[in-house]
């Protein structure tokens, strides 16, 4: 089904670019700029099993597309500089902003050399029990099992269900489903459970991951001193908050890691990025919330390109994510346009709801 999937996007973008649509479209849904969204840049592995990869780029495709960016009418700005330019409807020149998700030592190795080079600002939204060393990083703790393991016993809705395991693509279909069921849950509190049951019988350390691959406080520390950086916050547990049942509670972690980044920098984040981001994880309740906590800004990972509407909805905004799974050129020339999305929400510009 993912594959499936894939091939239908990867269809559609090179639809959009043969057919010279995005081109065609481009004056009408281009919008005034957008948010780029990245987790990691770092070079690509050989390992056949990479249920993940959509999340990470090699550092050449990462240039390529800071070099399309340096090349274009596009002006790269900073989170605060976006803010200002769409609530004083400043949009004589199209920008564009580049964020990148969770706070990775590999951001920091491979693509910030590459944005000091072309002089780029950026942001990271730190989920603060990763630099913590708590934090669960459960979608790579449920790659490693699976990796790890030829058969893998796990409990859908109180059945044990047994897994085959052998091979890559055997072990793909397993994440697959077990991906899919974890994200059906009803709460972020179950699908904890589930993979620290899994963590404890196959003997994976879930703290492992945040201590391998996040910056720790002081990395952060150092990145956040450089003006072309913003750090922003991204809730303490990286939960979808959506799926926290109590107000107060899905406050609080958005309120906490802000304060946690404040008390670790000195300075208080103005912008928000919800966990995960699709509509599962951040709704009407979070925008409200973030909101009312006074964030400037909050991106969720809905795709699409800003409109001057999104004045209204600075705490809703979508982003274009650079998916692994899609690096040649001609797809960002496509994604950039802003055409991908604007097929994919049937041309709706706000979606706030
Ligand atoms: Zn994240």
């Amino acid at each position: 089904m993912v594959a499936l999937r894939k091939t239908i996007i990867r269809g559609g973008l090179e639809g959009l670019y043969f057919s010279g649509m995005h081109r065609v479209l481009h004056p009408f849904v281009g919008g005034v700029g957008a948010i780029l969204m990245l987790h990691h840049v770092r070079p690509a592995r050989r390992d056949p099993f990479q249920p993940n990869r959509l999340l990470e780029i090699t550092p050449v495709f990462f240039e390529t597309l800071l070099r399309r960016l340096k090349n274009s009418a596009l002006d790269v700005i900073s989170l605060d500089e976006m803010r200002d330019r769409l609530v004083r409807g400043n949009f004589s020149r199209r920008f564009m902003c580049i964020t990148f998700d969770d706070g990775y030592k590999d951001v920091m190795q491979w693509a910030y050399p590459l944005l000091k080079k072309y002089e780029m600002p950026f942001a990271m939204y730190i989920a603060t029990s990763f630099p913590g060393r708590l934090g669960e990083l459960w979608w790579l703790a449920l790659e490693a099992v699976i990796a790890r393991n030829e058969r893998v016993a796990m409990d859908f809705a109180g059945e044990e269900q047994v897994l085959d395991c052998r091979g890559a693509e055997r072990k793909q279909a397993a994440f697959d489903a077990a991906y899919s069921y974890l994200r059906s849950l009803q709460t972020e509190d179950e699908l904890r459970l589930v993979i620290r049951d899994l963590c404890t019988s196959y003997r994976v350390d879930i703290a492992s991951f945040c201590r391998d691959l996040c910056m720790n406080w002081e990395e952060i520390g150092q990145m956040a001193r450089d003006p072309l950086v913003t750090i922003g916050a991204h809730t303490v547990n990286h939960v979808m908050l959506r799926k926290v049942p109590s107000d107060a509670a899905a406050r609080e972690e958005m309120d906490e890691s802000r304060s946690a980044i404040e008390a670790a920098m000195g300075r208080r984040p103005d912008h928000l990025a919800y966990p995960v981001g699709d509509p599962t994880s951040a709704g009407p309740r979070e925008f409200r919330i973030a909101a009312e906590l006074g964030f400037k800004t909050a991106v969720s990972t809905r795709p699409g390109v800003l409109f001057a509407e999104h004045r209204g909805h600075p705490t809703a905004l979508p982003r274009i994510s650079i998916n692994g799974e899609f690096q040649k050129a001609r797809y960002l020339d496509v994604l950039l346009s802003g055409a991908a999305t604007a097929v994919w929400n049937g041309f709706r510009r706000v979606n706030a709801a």
